[in-house]
């Protein structure tokens, strides 16, 4: 089978969470077993080995369980964003807008040499609202973005439109 059908099998929907309306793709079921977690490593990896990736840039809190393993297997350094105050040096911040109200995002100034070469990693592209902050504060330190990878893509949200521009890829579309 494909590698995207095993996938999208594993993964579970619970509608009406964390409100109504939204059907919430529950990654833990696709986590929790050995098989279906090395297969969506190994999905987004086979895209990006041999691309010279200098640094995995992945946002908390379920962006870390791809990028911290990417990055050791493309032998690049891990960059965190975070929510506001969690980082403890000079940070650079972006305030984006949520459905309801904003949210802000940050990153440590030394975080990134100049020009590094970044692929950034996450769970879920739905709106595109945050990984478009994310690329705007990478703009700040300078880097180049190689590359977007989400394993799961919600289509009918067009959160591609918000990140025109730049290569974006993702395992399981729906
Ligand atoms: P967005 O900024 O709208 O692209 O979504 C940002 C984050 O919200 C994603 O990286 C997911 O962690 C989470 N998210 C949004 N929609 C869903 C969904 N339907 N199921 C699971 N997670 C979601």
């Amino acid at each position: 089978m494909k590698n995207s059908n095993v996938l999208a099998k594993s993964i579970r929907d619970i509608p009406d969470f964390p409100k109504k309306g939204i059907v919430f793709k529950d990654i833990t079921t696709l986590l929790q077993n050995a098989k279906t977690y090395k297969r969506a490593i190994d999905s987004i990896y086979n895209q990006y080995k041999g691309k010279r990736i200098d640094n995995v840039v992945c946002v908390e809190a379920r962006g870390f369980i791809f990028g911290a393993v990417l990055a050791y297997k493309l032998n690049a350094g891990l960059v965190l964003i975070r929510k506001k105050g969690k980082l403890p040096y000079k940070t650079h911040s972006i305030t984006y807008a949520l459905e309801y109200g904003k949210d802000t995002l940050e990153i440590h100034q030394d975080a990134l040499q100049k020009n590094a070469r970044v692929l950034i990693v996450d769970d879920v592209l739905a709106t595109g609202g945050t990984i478009a902050a994310v690329s705007r504060l990478l703009k700040k330190l300078n880097a180049k973005i190689s590359g977007i990878a989400f394993l799961i893509e919600l289509t009918f949200l067009d959160g591609r439109e918000k990140l025109k521009g730049y290569p974006v890829s993702a395992v399981i579309k729906y």
